[in-house]
This record gives C-alpha cells, sequence and structure tokens, in this order.
C-alpha cells in the first residue's frame, strides 16, 4: 500500500504540472507595431498561449483596414474613391460604409467642424511628410470642393461617388477610433474577453482586467510629462484626443498643425491645444474629439452636453481645463 502510494505521488504531480504548464492563468498581454503611420498596440487578457494567435489576428484587422482607409496607398479605396471623383461610382467593402455613414454623422452634428472632405487640403499642409503653408488662392479653390451633399453613398449596391473632379475624402480624423472598435470584434470573435486597442491617442476597451476591475486608461497631459492629465476606469467604452502637439511644424515662431477648420482650411485657432472625448465607441470618440478641437471651448462644450453618450475635456492654451458635467472626474 505503501509503495503504490508513494508510486502515485509523483504521478499525479507530473499531470498537475502538464495540465497547470498548458492551460495557464489568464494574464494581460501586449504588442506594439507600427501601421498607419502610427503605433498601435494591442493588449488581451488570455493565457499566453491564446494571447499569440489573438494579438496576430488584431493585427491582421488593422492592417486590412489601413488597406481600406489609407490616404498614401494608391491602392486603398479610399485612393480609388478618389481617384474616381466626378467619374464613377466605387465599389468599396461594408467598412468603408459604416465609417463614412459615421463620418457624415459626425459632420451634420457638429455643424461641419468635422468635415471628411478636407482632403486636399490637409493634402496642401503636407503635414508631417512635407510641410508647407499654402498661398490664400490654392486654399480659396478649395473651397468648392467641401459640400457634403456631394458625396453619394449606395448601401445597395456598396458604392461611394464623389460627384465633382478633384474632390477627395480623408478619414484621417475618425477611422483610427474605427480601426480600435474593428480589432475588439475580432479579438471577442477569437474569445478573449477583455482587453484594450490603443490606435495612437485613439483607444478603445472591453471588458475587465485579470482581477476584475476596470482598465485605468491616462490621459496624456499635453504640456507633457509622464503623469497622465487625468486617469479613467473604463470596461465597455473609448477615450479619444485631439491636440494641436500631435502633428504640427512651426514657421517664423508660427505653430500649424493638423486639424483644420473647414471654413479657413487652415489649424484651427480656438485657444485649445487638447480635447479628449469619451463615447460608448471609439469611431464617435476619434470624431466628436476632431470635431470639439475645431468647434473650441464654448461651442463644442455645449454640443459635447447635447449628445447622449458623449463627455468630452478641454484644455485651453492657458491649461484651464473645463469639461462636460458628466465627465468622470477622480
Ligand atoms: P485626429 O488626430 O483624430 O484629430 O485627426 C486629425 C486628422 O484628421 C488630420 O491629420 C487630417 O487628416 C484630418 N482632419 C483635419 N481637419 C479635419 C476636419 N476639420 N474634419 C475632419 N478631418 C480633419
Ligand atoms: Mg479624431
Amino acid at each position: 500500500m505503501l509503495r503504490a502510494g508513494l508510486l502515485v505521488g509523483p504521478l499525479v504531480g507530473l499531470v498537475i504540472g502538464l495540465w497547470g504548464c498548458q492551460q495557464g492563468s489568464p494574464k494581460i498581454v501586449h504588442r506594439s507595431e507600427l501601421h498607419m503611420g502610427t503605433t498601435v498596440t494591442i493588449t488581451v487578457v488570455a493565457r499566453e498561449d491564446e494571447a499569440k494567435y489573438a494579438l496576430d489576428m488584431g493585427f491582421a484587422e488593422v492592417a486590412a483596414m489601413e488597406a481600406v482607409f489609407s490616404s498614401y496607398r494608391a491602392d486603398s479605396h479610399l485612393s480609388k474613391v478618389n481617384t474616381a471623383a466626378g467619374d464613377e461610382p466605387v465599389l468599396v467593402p461594408e467598412s468603408f460604409i459604416v465609417l463614412l455613414k459615421h463620418a457624415l454623422l459626425v459632420a451634420r452634428q457638429s455643424g461641419g467642424a468635422f468635415n471628411p472632405l478636407v482632403g486636399p487640403a490637409v493634402k496642401r499642409w503636407g503635414i508631417p511628410e512635407a510641410p508647407r503653408v499654402p498661398s490664400d488662392a490654392e486654399l480659396n479653390a478649395l473651397h468648392s470642393l467641401l459640400d457634403l451633399a456631394e458625396v453619394h453613398i449606395n448601401p445597395i449596391r456598396g458604392t461611394v461617388y464623389l460627384s465633382r473632379p478633384g474632390m477627395a475624402l480623408g478619414l484621417g480624423g475618425i477611422a483610427k477610433g474605427f480601426t480600435a472598435d474593428r480589432v475588439v470584434v475580432r479579438l471577442k470573435e477569437h474569445g478573449i474577453n477583455g482587453g484594450i486597442v490603443a490606435v495612437a491617442g485613439d483607444v478603445t476597451t472591453f471588458g475587465l482586467r485579470p482581477d476584475g476591475t476596470p482598465w485605468r486608461i491616462g490621459v496624456r497631459n499635453p504640456q507633457g510629462g509622464d503623469a497622465p492629465l487625468r486617469q479613467l476606469a473604463l470596461t465597455d467604452g473609448a477615450v479619444s484626443t485631439s491636440g494641436d502637439y500631435e502633428r504640427f511644424f512651426e514657421l517664423d515662431g508660427v505653430r500649424y498643425h493638423h486639424i483644420l477648420d473647414p471654413r479657413t482650411l487652415r489649424p484651427a485657432r480656438v485657444g485649445l491645444t487638447a480635447v479628449s472625448v469619451l463615447a460608448p465607441s471609439g469611431v464617435l470618440a476619434d470624431g466628436y474629439a476632431t470635431a470639439l478641437f475645431v468647434m473650441g471651448p464654448k461651442a463644442g462644450l455645449a454640443l459635447a452636453e447635447h449628445l447622449e453618450g458623449i463627455e468630452a475635456l478641454f484644455v485651453a492654451d492657458t491649461g484651464a481645463i473645463i469639461s462636460t458635467s458628466g465627465w468622470p472626474d477622480g
């Protein structure tokens, strides 16, 4: 009896040891890669063996979205739509139509402060790759290309048509948050119940940390430094920040940044340095952060208070901070 007992002991230990080694316990695993001209970080709660596959799938989705929305790639669907402006409708994937509808919604709600047709003007400013200050004549010639009524979506045929030659969509103000949302969907499909997808300053979270607590997301201090300006506890939600420090160049002491006021087609100057938006989805957080930056603290605050599920934090040039009444402080 005693001998049998001795024999069983190590065997059980070995079996338990192997089982433990294969299963492991879920932990936080993250990976960063360069995509869309920026750093994308995907964080998942998973066992080591599951995490690798999930992260591979997540980054494959980022690459797939980049192939649809990139304005730098001539073969993207976005570039094909722009090339065919004034000519013919272009067949696009469903994701294109879903994102474009969101962009038009944010454009409408913001009274045109957000306008995805600023694409040609964004190119003229060349931020960040070939920065220059376009002439008044150059910018004036682009005002006729901003009419959102000339963006035609045919959801039945799955086509998008820009009806004036020279028009061009640029979805850089909203595609990062949308991509983060899409990655979350992919991760959930692969059995992941909690994580964070951060495409630069556009962050979507889902589920909980392994210890059952919410994710803590820091809002960057535009004045710099490692300490976050604010900490947010998020489970299923999104936060985006738009700031004049993200992409800019300086000439003769003037800072020219990448968020344009569609009325002037020049960098929006409203006394703000950053706007952060909390929303139920990344696409809305991203779109409204850009929109509210253009609108400025007064009109932007009024719009954010009016929109259900949207909270906003404005950081003025002076360092002063204003937020909507529902912004979760602390
Ligand atoms: P974000 O970093 O999300 O605020 O987006 C900024 C990017 O959106 C810029 O780099 C441009 O590509 C694009 N953009 C600039 N101004 C506008 C605008 N008024 N409406 C929509 N997109 C814009
Ligand atoms: Mg944005």
